[in-house]
Formats: C-alpha cells, structure tokens, sequence
C-alpha cells in the first residue's frame, strides 16, 4: 500500500468545517493507496460545485471543466489516453441537472471511468437552492413552499441506462467508502458512486444523523444479488426509512472504447495524425505553435 501522503495537495482546503467533503477525499486517497495508483497515473476531472474543488486536493492530474460537462471532457480525454485511470467527481446539481443528459449517454456508452457524485441534495456553492435530488417538499430560498417535483433516483437511472457498475457510498463511513471506490477503479466500464454526504450549511434535514440511522448495507441482505438487473433495481426504490448503500449492480460488458476500431491500432495518441484534413500542412501548422 502505498503512503497516503504521495496524494497531498499544498492547496488550502476551503470546505466548512464538518463537510462530507473531507470524508469523500480522504476514502479517494485510501482508495488510490490501496490499489497502489501512482499520482500520474491518475486523471481527475470535475465540473462546478463545493465538491469539485476535490480534485485540486489532490496531487494527481486533473482538469476542472464547465458545469455539468466534467463526463463529456473525461470521456475524450479517455479515448485519447487510456493509459491514464479516467475519475470523475462532480456534486448532484452538476453532475444529475446540469450534466444529467451527460450522465445518461456515459452510462449507456459505458465508457470506462469512474464517476463519483458528491450528493448532498442541495446546491450548495451558490448557498443552497434544491437539487435534483432534494426530496419533494424541501425548503429552500427558492423553494419557500417546498420542492414541488419529486426527487430523481440517480440509481435507478444509472441501472435503466446501461451503466455497468452502480453504488451508494456515504462521506462518513470514510473505510467501506475507501473500498468502494478501490472496487470502482477496478471494475472495466462506466462506474457509478452515488455518494449521500452531509452539508452541514445548507442542508438542515439531511444531516449525518439523518443518513446514519437510515443506510444499511445490502451486502448484508440474505438475497444479496448485484448480476441480477431487476433485483438492483428494486433495491434501487429503496428510500425513506431504510437505504441501500454498497455495491447494488454490477456487471461485465463491453466498454465503448472497445468497439471504437479506430482504437484497435492504439490509442489515439500515439497514432499519427492523417485523414484529408490532416495532412503535411496540419504537421506544418502544429509545429508553429510548438
Ligand atoms: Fe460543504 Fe456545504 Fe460548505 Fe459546500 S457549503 S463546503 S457542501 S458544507
């Protein structure tokens, strides 16, 4: 295993004190750690939110796209470089509203990354507004009377859209989280982890509390089957008094950029460039600004 401080970052963290935020970044480094995942052997990208400064606290390479895109940006990078482990770390808002058409695509491509979602149900960089995730009824300064549409279930998207790995993690139980991720990164195809995690500025209802006496493992469950597509997804129902986390839907199919033939003489960049467009003058062209 390698030292936990190979990831330490020298920029200052401004997360609120008590932020699930930590816990995410602190099971990130474990789980890197543990899989002996060398800091340039690993590419983070994140889109906009609290969350996505994640990748800023780590000394690996990373890339902070626009909101929402942090998936469509890691999916290119992939298919050029697949050398490098692909994660992606974006909030609720971002990552399920703004970037959920994203969300979709990647999962049913099952373009091989990682995709972390910090969701603590609410906006909370822009000082809470409710999120696709925010329970219907959720008051917020632009939901005075409460959240009118019902909440998405982010799991149960993931497992109707093709995604090949699905998980619900939680920031404060920081060593099945660790874990988690570990199993993620190892898994070949779109993985998912829905990580429930508390932000205590914002969000007063979903509190650690709150997700505390309500998770449950369902590795645990007596009928315990992660192959089997319609048992995750009624596991993925679960809501309310009782939640499901760990790994509820796991499977092996091809990823998409196995079924790329270009691909098939390489990755992308190591392949020269040609086609009609791309010529001697484009190699002209590429060495002025070299
Ligand atoms: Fe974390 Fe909420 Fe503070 Fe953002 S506002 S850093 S999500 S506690």
């Amino acid at each position: 295993m390698y030292d936990l401080k190979m990831y330490q970052s020298i920029e200052q963290v401004t997360w609120c004190p008590g932020c699930g935020d930590f816990g995410i970044l602190a099971a990130v480094k474990q789980a890197l750690a543990q899989l002996e995942l060398a800091p340039h052997h690993v590419m983070f990208f994140s889109g906009i939110g609290c969350g996505s400064k994640l990748p800023h606290y780590l000394k690996c390479n990373g890339y902070d796209s626009v909101h929402g895109r942090a998936l469509p940006v890691a999916t290119g990078f992939h298919l050029v470089n697949p050398d490098l482990k692909v994660i992606a770390v974006t909030g609720d808002g971002d990552g399920y509203g703004i970037g959920g058409n994203h969300f979709i695509n990647t999962a049913r491509r099952n373009v091989d990354m990682v995709h972390i979602v910090e969701n603590n149900q609410i906006y909370a960089l822009t000082k809470g507004q409710y999120s696709p995730t925010s329970e219907k009824g959720f008051v917020t300064a632009t939901t005075p009377e409460g959240a009118i549409e019902a909440a998405m279930n982010p799991l149960a998207m993931a497992i109707a859209a093709g995604a090949t790995f699905v998980a619900r993690g939680f920031s404060n139980d920081v060593k099945n989280l660790a874990n988690l991720v570990a199993r993620s990164i190892s898994h070949k195809g779109y993985a998912l982890i829905d990580v429930l995690q508390p932000c205590v500025t914002y969000n007063k209802v979903n509190t650690k509390e709150w997700y505390k006496m309500r998770l449950y493992r369902v590795e645990d469950e007596a009928d315990y089957n992660p192959t089997d597509k319609v048992w995750a997804f009624r596991k993925a129902q679960e809501w309310g008094q009782r939640i499901p986390s760990g790994v509820l839907y796991e499977v092996s199919l091809p990823t998409y950029e196995d079924q790329v033939r270009v691909l098939e003489a390489g990755p992308l960049f190591k392949q020269p460039l040609r086609g009609p467009t791309m010529g001697e003058d484009f190699e002209k062209t590429k060495r002025e600004f070299m």
